[in-house]
């Protein structure tokens, strides 16, 4: 009798796993599924904004379509505003907040300064070079950034201003690296940074074209040498008269800035400011 169960139950886990393409993850992940059932509200909250368990929990979804559904969709809360490069709320998302941006990763860091966001719950985009990702230990790097939770975005393959090249070349700069960026975690990029802010009618097209969004910021400090330094660097993210609701704020991959990163993000909250989860901005309104 028991081996007609266990029969039974492999053979409904083959039907529904021939609803997908993979039919051994499915199986597998829902096995692993059970194990997970008694996650808290608390463990789901941890692993919000951690791309690689969300997209097991959806695969989970299809595997078990009798039970309720408990991961929802991720709701979209903020849009971009090109006149300040912030954003602004949609419907009752809260205003007071910023989005935490670090380009030029990964240098030498990135994964550091991942940690300290990851311990603070802050969300954020590092836009990644393509002369950043040109050895294994770089990807790898990329690629544990983006399992800890983070948005990887585009910022361009030799971080070349884009108004002194071809259209060829701006192709090569914008796609070559959206490829590599796929290779590297498994997805394309949402956002694109142009390095410099100097973008051109043709890579404005081509971005959106590539389904990204493209963002310059709203403001930035950690290269200017009087703010090369942690105390500098931190007073001024939080206390600049730039600091405004939806701000977009840029950092660097510098170790001033990887110093005071943890002490800008206590100092934003302290105004009252949260930090906007990547994945809560609309893209398709722009
Ligand atoms: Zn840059």
């Amino acid at each position: 009798m028991r081996k007609a169960i266990q029969i039974l139950s492999v053979l409904v886990l083959v039907l529904l796993a021939a609803c997908s393409t993979d039919a051994n993850s499915n199986a597998e992940e829902t096995a692993e599924n059970k194990d997970k059932e008694v996650a808290t509200e608390e463990d789901a909250k941890q692993t919000e904004g951690n791309e690689v368990e969300e997209d097991k929990d959806e695969k989970n979804e299809e595997a078990k379509e009798d039970e309720p559904v408990v991961e929802e969709e991720v709701v979209k809360k903020y849009k971009l505003n090109t006149a300040f490069w912030g954003f602004e709320p949609i419907n009752d998302a809260p205003s007071e907040a910023v989005l935490l941006t670090i380009d030029d990763a990964p240098d030498k860091h990135a994964l550091d300064m991942a940690k300290t966001l990851k311990e603070l719950e802050a969300p954020a985009i590092f836009f990644v070079n393509g002369h950043f990702m040109d050895t294994e230990e770089e990807k790898a790097i990329v690629k544990e950034i983006h399992e800890m939770g983070f948005e990887i975005g585009n910022h361009t393959m030799s971080h070349a201003d884009l108004k002194s090249l071809s259209e060829e070349k701006q192709r090569e700069e914008i796609v070559k690296l959206s490829d590599m960026i796929e290779e590297v975690i498994g997805e394309r990029p949402t956002f694109f940074r142009a390095p410099f802010g100097s973008n051109t009618d043709f890579s404005k097209a081509l971005v959106k074209e590539e389904g990204m969004l493209l963002m310059n910021w709203t403001y930035g400090y950690d290269w200017n040498k009087e703010y090369q330094n942690k105390e500098g660097i931190t007073d001024i993210m939080v206390n600049t008269p730039l600091l405004q609701d939806g701000a977009n704020l840029l950092m660097h991959d510098r170790e001033w800035t990887a110093a005071g990163l943890a002490d800008i993000v206590k100092g934003l909250r302290d105004k009252g400011y949260s930090m906007i989860d990547p994945e809560t901005i609309d893209i398709e309104l722009n």
